[in-house]
């Protein structure tokens, strides 16, 4: 038996484990990817900790920004071949035939597997994958940018374009994390001014150096009030993980001003004002991952110089001292296992 190294969720809640498993076969339909690059977003740790509302089943192994080679494809036919270099997201698969799916909505099937949650996924030296739903890393990207792109990048620019950010627009963006460092150089992208927030200054440095025209350290200032006297914003995007974070996000949207729900806090609810919102015509948008599409997009873009991944390398056996310094708040935008 060959096996590989991966980091387990024994329960939810406790640290993972690093264990020797038996490396998978794929069946029909599936690729194996030998991880070269798999990174740590912070819907890995809500998942351990079982943050959501709807929870997954330990033990589990997590991670979804992942990026590898098949090295070997199930019976029948694939439209993968060993030696391609693929990337593992948030949808595993879906179905591919519901109304979501066929609308190009395929990140709503309600049938959907999500990698490193309901199936499996890339925190190990190998995972299956739905030979279907992997999406092709172009040449020019190193596995070690293509990672963070692989969710991080890919929901904040379908956040982006599903607020509808337009040229000459602001957009704020709350936390400048794995997903917000990527989220502000989108909106830099399609022509709008950028207003930067989070809770440390290192985050904001890195904010000014990514472009950001202004910068807020929600700790000291209060955000609503220095972004009013920016002329508020068009589009706020929140990825920090606090509803308070969502309710000053809303505040300082300016009339006809759209606000892009991105953060999934484990504390669940935020408070909105109707009069406000009607009054403002201000608008509420959820936006959950992206397609094998966009995806296809965001690489492209970065094959082109248009962003920049700002990942630090480190090893999988250091898993828990990684969710801890994520959790405060002290690493340079991107973790990123190597193997
Ligand atoms: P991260 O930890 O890398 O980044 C979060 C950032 O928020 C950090 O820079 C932190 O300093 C900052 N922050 C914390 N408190 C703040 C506050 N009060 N005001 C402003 N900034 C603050 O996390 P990440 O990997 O970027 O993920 C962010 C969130 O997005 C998580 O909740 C994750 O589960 C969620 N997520 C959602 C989707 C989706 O499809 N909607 C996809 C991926 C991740
Ligand atoms: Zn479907
Ligand atoms: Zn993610």
């Amino acid at each position: 038996m060959t096996t590989m190294k991966a980091a387990v969720v024994p329960e939810l809640g406790g640290k993972l484990e690093i264990r020797e498993l038996a490396v998978p076969e794929p069946g029909p339909g599936q690729v194996l990817v030998k991880m070269e690059a798999s990174g740590l977003c912070h819907t890995d740790i809500h998942a351990a900790y079982g943050d959501w509302p709807v929870k997954p089943s330990p033990p589990f192994i997590p991670g979804h920004e992942g990026i590898g080679i098949v090295t070997a494809v199930g019976p029948g036919e694939t439209l993968h071949k060993v030696g391609d270099r693929v990337a593992i997201a948030w949808l595993g698969s879906a179905c591919g035939h519901c109304e979501h799916c066929v609308a190009g909505w395929e990140t709503l099937c309600l049938a959907q597997q999500n990698s490193g949650y309901s199936i499996d996924g890339a925190y190990a030296e190998f995972a299956l994958a739905d030979d279907r739903y992997v999406v092709d890393v172009p040449e020019e990207i190193s596995s070690l940018e293509a990672a963070p792109l692989t969710c991080a990048g890919l929901t904040t620019f379908k956040a982006i374009k599903v607020a509808g950010l337009q040229p000459g627009e602001i957009a704020a963006i709350f936390g400048i994390g794995g997903l917000g460092h990527l989220a502000l150089q989108y909106a830099r992208v399609l022509g709008a001014r950028v207003i930067a927030v989070d809770v440390e200054d290192a985050k904001l440095d890195l904010a000014r150096e990514l472009g950001a025209d202004y910068t807020v350290n929600a700790r000291t200032t209060d955000p609503v009030e220095a972004i009013a006297g920016y002329g508020g914003a068009d589009v706020a995007v929140v990825t920090a993980a606090s509803p308070r974070t969502f309710e000053q996000a809303y505040a300082s949207l300016r009339r006809g001003g759209r606000l892009a729900c991105v953060g999934l806090p484990a504390d669940d609810k935020m408070t909105i004002s109707i009069f406000d919102t009607v009054l403002n015509g201000k608008s509420i948008i959820g936006s959950i991952v992206g397609t094998r599409n966009d995806l296809a997009d965001v690489f492209a873009l970065h094959a082109a110089g248009r962003t920049r991944v700002i990942a630090e390398p480190r090893q999988l056996e250091d898993v828990n001292a990684c969710f801890e310094e994520v959790l405060a708040g002290h690493v340079p935008a991107r973790l990123v296992f190597t193997f």
